[in-house]
Order: C-alpha cells, then sequence, then structure tokens
C-alpha cells in the first residue's frame, strides 16, 4: 500500500529502525524492491533520480505508474515513491507534478542561504501532504558521477541544521558525516562515519536524518548510524555491481533467463540491505 514518505520515516524514527531506500530505474529494479520487502514483511522506500531514468528514457509519471501497478500484486508492502537528489527547484516542481509525492531538493552546491530558501519555496509548494528531503552539507563523491569524481565533503554543521529545519518546515535531512556516493562500477573506499556528529545532529532537531552513500559500510556502523536517529539508507552502488556482474554471468542465455536473474540477485540482495537497516517485520 502506498504512504507519504513522511509517514514512514516517522513511525522509523519512533521503531529506532531505518527504512533502505533503493534507487530504481526499470520494471526488474522496481519489482526486486517489492519481492524483497514482501518476504521481509518490511517497508521500503522506491526511489529514482533524473540522472537514471533518463538513461531509460522514462519519466516521473511512467515510472510512478510502474510502481503503483507493480504495487498493487504486493498490497501488504508499505512503499513509498520519492524523487532522489532533484538538483533545481524546476525538476523537483516536476516531479511533483508528475505525481512523485515525495522529493528530495539537492542544494548542497549552493549557498546555505540559497539552499535554505528554494527548500522553503519546496516545502510550501509540497504542502502537508507531500514530503521533502533537503541537505545541509555536503555528502562526499558525486551522485551518478564518473569514477575518479572528487570525494569533496563538507560535514553538516549542528547549528546551521537547526536553523535550517526551522525555517524550511522540511520533513527530512541529509546529514554529511564522513559518507561517500559511491561511483557504478568501482569499489568505493570504506567510510569513516563520524558517530559524534551525527549524535548533534540528531539533538539539533527532532526531523528523520537519512544516510547517502551507504554502499559498503560496514553492518555494524549501519546499526551504529540507526541507533543515532538515521531512518532512511540510500543504496545504489552495492545492489547495481551485483545486477551487473549477474546480467554479465547470464550473457549467452535468453533475455528472460538473463533479466530474470538478475531481478532475483537483487531482490536477494534488497532483503540483506532490509534486515541490516533493521525494518523486516515492520510492514
Ligand atoms: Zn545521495
Amino acid at each position: 500500500m502506498e504512504y507519504v514518505m513522511a509517514e514512514l520515516l516517522l513511525k522509523a524514527r519512533d521503531g529506532k529502525y531505518a527504512i533502505p531506500a533503493i534507487c530504481v530505474s526499470n520494471m526488474e529494479s522496481v519489482l526486486a524492491c517489492f519481492i524483497a520487502a514482501d518476504r521481509a514483511d518490511s517497508p521500503i522506500i522506491i526511489q529514482s533520480a533524473y540522472s537514471e531514468m533518463e538513461p531509460q528514457m522514462i519519466g516521473c509519471r511512467e515510472l510512478a505508474g510502474m510502481i503503483r501497478v507493480l504495487g498493487e500484486k504486493y498490497p501488504k508492502v508499505p512503499y513509498a515513491i520519492h524523487l532522489d537528489h532533484g538538483m533545481s527547484e524546476r525538476e523537483c516542481m516536476d516531479a511533483l507534478d508528475g505525481t512523485f509525492p515525495s522529493v528530495m531538493f539537492d542544494g548542497s552546491s549552493l549557498l546555505f542561504e540559497e539552499n535554505m530558501e528554494i527548500t522553503k519555496r519546496l516545502k510550501k509548494a509540497a504542502g502537508e501532504k507531500r514530503t521533502v528531503e533537503a541537505e545541509v552539507g555536503k555528502v562526499g563523491g558525486e551522485e551518478g558521477g564518473s569514477p575518479g569524481g572528487e570525494y569533496h565533503i563538507v560535514k553538516s554543521d549542528p547549528a546551521q541544521l537547526e536553523t535550517f529545519v526551522r525555517n524550511t518546515g522540511v520533513d527530512a535531512i541529509a546529514v554529511s558525516i564522513g559518507n561517500i556516493h559511491g561511483c557504478h562500477g568501482v569499489e568505493k573506499q570504506i567510510p569513516e562515519l563520524d558517530f559524534g556528529l551525527l549524535e548533534r545532529l540528531r539533538d539539533a532537531c527532532d526531523i528523520p536524518l537519512v544516510l547517502h552513500g551507504a554502499s559498503g559500510i560496514p553492518d555494524g556502523d549501519i546499526h551504529t548510524a540507526v541507533s543515532l536517529g538515521i531512518c532512511k539508507i540510500n543504496y545504489y552502488t552495492q545492489l547495481y555491481n551485483v545486477y551487473m556482474e549477474c546480467v554479465k554471468q547470464y550473457s549467452d542465455c535468453t533475455m528472460e533467463e538473463c533479466m530474470g536473474n538478475a531481478t532475483k540477485v537483487l531482490a536477494d540482495e534488497i532483503e540483506k540491505l532490509i534486515r541490516v537497516c533493521g525494518s523486516a517485520d515492520k510492514a
């Protein structure tokens, strides 16, 4: 059943678990989310960025339609549809108009004031029934970037976070605590998370915190991050490295066998992440 992302995140915050947010851009990846969440009895956040949809030649409206149709097959699974990394106010507004009930505005490369102003306008446009996520500081690596992209990290500042949340009314906030976006096809370095900072960020606001670039972070560190207020964890690299390995392995088979196996492998990997995040049996 479809929920607004903020509803799922507030339940996660109160229940002290996190929900995996899985980047998708085609039917196989959406189906794998539902299969995994159904098996583990877990809520799931299904998200995509324009940088993922465009190469697959689909837009928000088509992807949202596909998610909702497949969701009907798994009525027990609580899910939310979310735009990952809207890079401009326009992109976020287009997604909201394209029936996405939740968007992330990534103003991490803008000046703090500008990031805050645009986020405030977006939250006003989205209203109470739709969710806006923003980012304070700058998560390392490049979202959808090429291997060798700059690992430029600006850690989130607790005082700025408090001001930002109070002024914008935003629903969830992505924090930069040493986490790094992965690059497809390469093993990324294992980031060292600053848990002392995470604790101060959690104390600076009462909205759910989001961890981007979680692929490859050891399970123990994920558990610690969740215990300190992380409610949504974004995954891409870890999943699609496994997925593409499977596609290569079955490249001599028929398309149906190859893609079917890749969907199964992806579902297994997502199920593992659900268990690490602690959202199994929380549907
Ligand atoms: Zn991200």
